[in-house]
């Protein structure tokens, strides 16, 4: 699921910049209840002594509770050894006869998770103490957890040494944790590093997301090429780093009937009741102490099981309203850019919204603030539409529970929520089906129906029927449809994209009306990622060079990426250039270890390492690819044993997930791994080309990729990708980029300088009007194309017939553009052999091209958040 940044503000100086809302005196709701000791989410606000203003001591003796409290984490060798053992022994209960690799990383990751915690609860403490504005964040790729809280400590090195000591090596450690894949593709990764750099930034941020007991599936290749799912049990050993708290939960509710009482107030009842119950896990900043927090919401049955059923005999009934709630939690949704539509799915996104909200609401209580100001301790963002039933839900809370006054909550509502588009793919766009949403949460929908949507555009835009229906929150078919994005921009004070050239599509087809509307509400935010992950931790050659030649502080240009610049100085230098390339066949050996253990295939590392890996879908043109893959093989054949000494070897990798039930990106796997066993199996190209669909695409697997390739391919039709945030990765670790003007990549190419990568393919310019059916045949449009194409449906790779669906859309309709783009892929593709055949000048654009990856640190675009946004900032819990 998406973002939700819950801010709380830094404080009465930033806050009064805010616009402050005129409100009604009558209407400021009801004064909160102050409590003794007021918990917060972690820590507590102690009671002040009023004379003096010391702190007094919350019970017991106090020199007794301060001697016996962990101040200091274990950072001497000695230190971190004892806390390694004494965890393996007392708390995972093994001996050093019986403790295995997966036994001595649980050990290890619950030391390390001891000083996270004591950071963790004073950063908590210390927020809760200054008050400052909190941001949500969901559907998390985290990936794995033990290298980047022993990174972003700086006790890498120390550890390791102890985990020596103990017969164990840090490496194997680490490969024995599994990844946490509560998200899908690029979205949920993002929150990931939208997290560390909060964390690093020393920002207030909270995340919060679901703790599915199943993540993203395990992706299994068949014998026949097409993708097999296995669900991934990632929680059966056990999770060492997040904390279960059964004293933080919130009641949800589901179906009932809602009354309408009076001055627009509701009461709710019945249906189902269930409960979230919090898990968090410690977000470590970058060197600092700062230590954000990740909840992660439990679906539990409200009163354990039915005892009346019990008594009555009936133990299966008793048990079943348990199997009902457990059933929320229970999985990830698999799909990517494409809304599912499914009930559970909906009630998931009620579930995670309504426990965030009630829990955000309480701890904004313990502040002891009139509710009015609620926005100026709270910012959510909506991350995509997911969590957008946090509007309407917000404003029953305001309206039904604290009894403020419809207008009143709906200007709290509306100086809370922003929101964040990441797509305009029609497909991708969430609607529900009214009667759905209706049976589900009926107070929900009495209030989308109260908001004062239709009357304000018709004041505006008198009798403009056409507008109105454009603009309005339901989508007048049979059955009726909820709009997500209207109701999330109607709802939020600020929107953005996520490019440059997303945020104008943005605001010049999907939301074009809403832009006039609102003029000052849209802008663009570009996506970043956090360098730590995607250069420090996976490529630790290339940032030790970098590091050694930027003057030897790693600290300093991992925290302001721009500092990358000075590696300009030494891009002609043959010495520098010669290291610089050491790393990079380093890396790619061993990435060709792993696909020889995993696959038996040996992989020539003089090669060109070509990659492309992300979710299989369309849009993404994983299909040019192969097609473009399967015309070089064609063309090798073609020439003479003489003339195919002069190709410039490739090796062509593909990896990625598709979503169980989208059959035609499934068939584009069904394809790609059919060509790679022909092309590998043919002696004709040995050595020359190899192909390969690597399975099981995953954060891990991302991050022995992406340092081993020399070119990425990027290649969605213009218009489509959003941002893209895999093309900033491969660019941050010297991979130079083959790709459309689309996403990012514009950006990347602006900064980088346009001669240090590859572009090619229509402009969004000439697509536009272009999504419609074509009339030219394929042969017309591309004849090299048609020939390719006429090679499948002879069964060169296998039965032509699986693929006919595949060739017929591009033959027909293609709706993504595969013809248009065909011809000037593989010019852009000649393009690249040639480059790389000058090594000095290829390695000089990859030295450019880090160098200017500046902009995309993550760091950058949470400031632009901090500050274009939420208004909130750094706290910096002192040492
Ligand atoms: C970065 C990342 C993505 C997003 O890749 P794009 O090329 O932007 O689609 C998807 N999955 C994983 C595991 C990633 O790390």
């Amino acid at each position: 699921m998406p973002i939700t940044v819950a801010a709380t503000n830094g404080g009465a100086a930033k806050a009064a910049a805010l616009p402050v809302p005129v409100f009604d005196p009558q209407h400021l709701g009801k004064p909160p209840k102050r409590r003794a000791h007021k918990r917060s989410a972690t820590g507590y606000i102690p009671e002040r002594d009023e004379k003096t203003g010391d702190e007094i001591w919350p019970r017991g003796d106090e020199a007794t509770w301060k001697k016996g409290l962990l101040t200091e984490p274990p950072e001497d060798e000695t230190s971190i050894s004892n806390a390694i053992v004494h965890h393996a022994q007392t708390t995972i209960a093994r001996q050093p006869y019986n403790l295995d690799d997966a036994g001595a990383y649980q050990a290890v990751a619950l030391a390390v998770r001891d000083d996270l915690i004591i950071n963790w609860n004073d950063t908590q403490s210390h927020f809760t103490r200054t008050a400052p504005k909190v941001v949500h964040v969901t559907r998390l790729r985290t990936g794995r957890a033990l290298d980047n809280a022993l990174l972003n400590l700086g006790l890498r090195n120390k550890f390791s040494d102890s985990i020596g000591k103990l017969g164990f090596t840090l490496e194997d450690l680490l490969d024995s944790e599994r990844d946490a894949g509560l998200g899908n593709g690029g979205l949920g990764r993002l929150a990931a590093c939208y997290l560390d750099s909060s964390a690093s930034m020393e920002l207030p941020v909270w995340g919060y997301g679901l703790r599915y007991k199943y993540g993203i599936f395990q992706q299994l290749i068949a014998p026949d090429g097409s993708q097999l799912e296995a669900p991934d049990p990632w929680l059966n050993n056990g999770n060492p780093w997040e904390i279960h708290r059964p004293d933080v939960k919130v009641d949800v509710r589901f179906y009932g009937h809602a009354q309408r009482i009076n001055r627009g107030r509701a009461v709710w009842t019945a249906g189902q009741e269930v409960v979230a119950i919090a898990n968090d896990v410690p977000v470590p900043g970058y060197r600092t102490r700062n230590t954000n927090n990740l909840r992660l919401w439990d679906a539990r049955p409200k009163s354990g099981f039915d005892l009346l059923s019990f008594n009555a005999g009936d133990y299966h009934r008793a048990v079943d309203s348990s199997n009902q709630a457990e059933a929320i939690t229970r999985v990830l949704y698999p799909n990517d850019n494409h809304d599912a539509g499914k009930e559970l799915r909906l009630k998931q996104q009620y579930f995670w919204t309504a426990a965030s909200l009630g829990d955000i609401m309480r701890r904004f209580k313990d502040l002891g603030k009139p509710i009015t100001e609620f926005p100026q301790y709270v910012s959510i963002q909506l991350n995509d539409t997911h969590p957008t039933l946090a509007i309407p839900e917000l404003m029953r809370i305001l309206v039904d529970e604290e009894e403020v006054e419809w207008s009143t909550a709906w200007q709290i509502v509306i100086r809370t929520f922003a929101y964040t588009n990441h797509t305009v793919l029609p497909e991708a766009l969430e609607k529900w089906p009214i009667p759905l949403v209706e049976n589900l949460l009926p107070r929900h929908m009495q209030i989308i129906y109260d908001i004062p949507q239709h009357q304000a555009v018709e004041r505006k835009y008198p009798g403009d029927r056409d507008r109105l229906a454009r603009m309005s929150l339901i989508d007048e078919t049979w059955p009726k449809f909820l709009r997500m994005a209207n109701l999330a921009v109607i709802g939020s004070f600020k929107v953005n994209g996520v490019a440059e050239l997303h945020s104008q599509l943005v605001q010049t087809t999907i939301l074009k009306d809403f832009a006039e509307f609102y003029p000052g509400k849209f802008r663009n935010i570009t996506n970043g990622i956090t360098p730590r992950r995607w250069l420090d931790q996976c490529n630790p050659g290339l940032s030790a060079l970098i590091t050694e030649v930027l003057g030897g502080k790693k600290d300093e240009w991992l925290k302001d990426l721009n500092l990358l610049k000075g590696l300009t100085k030494y891009q002609d230098d043959p010495g520098f250039q010669k290291k610089w390339n050491a790393v990079k066949l380093q890396n790619k050996e061993r990435l060709a270890h792993y696909i020889e253990k995993t696959t038996g295939v040996i992989v020539n590392t003089d090669s060109m390492f070509d990659i492309q890996v992300k979710r299989i879908h369309e849009y993404k043109r994983q299909n040019l690819n192969i097609l473009g893959v399967i015309h070089r093989y064609l063309e090798i054949k073609r020439k003479t044993p003489e003339e195919r000494k002069k190709v410039v070897p490739r090796t062509i990798l593909f990896a990625g997930k598709a979503a169980p039930g989208y059959y035609a990106a499934k068939l584009t796997i069904r394809l790609i791994v059919n060509v790679a066993r022909v092309v590998n199996a043919d002696p004709d190209v040995k050595g020359i080309l190899t192909v390969l669909f690597l399975p099981d695409y995953s954060v891990s697997l991302a991050e022995l990729l992406i340092p081993a390739s020399d070119i990425s391919q990027h290649i969605s039709t213009a218009g489509t990708e959003a941002s893209g945030t895999g093309n900033m990765k491969f660019c941050l670790n010297g991979g130079l980029l083959l790709g459309t003007v689309d996403g990012a990549s514009i950006e990347i190419a602006e900064e980088v300088g346009e001669e240090n990568v590859f572009m090619f393919g229509h402009l969004v310019e000439d697509l536009r009007y272009q999504h419609q059916y074509h009339h030219v045949n394929i042969q017309q449009r591309s004849q090299t194309l048609a020939a390719v194409l006429d090679e499948i449906s002879n069964g060169r790779f296998g039965d032509g017939h699986v693929y006919e669906s595949l060739l017929n859309t591009i033959r027909g309709n293609d709706y993504y553009l595969i013809s248009e783009d065909f011809d000037s892929y593989l010019k852009a593709q000649e393009i690249v052999d040639e480059a790389y055949q000058d090594r000095a000048s290829w390695t000089k654009k990859s030295i450019r091209t880090v160098a200017f990856m500046g902009k995309f640190s993550s760091d950058r675009a949470i400031i632009q958040y901090a500050e274009e946004i939420w208004n909130i900032e750094p706290t910096k819990l002192k040492a």
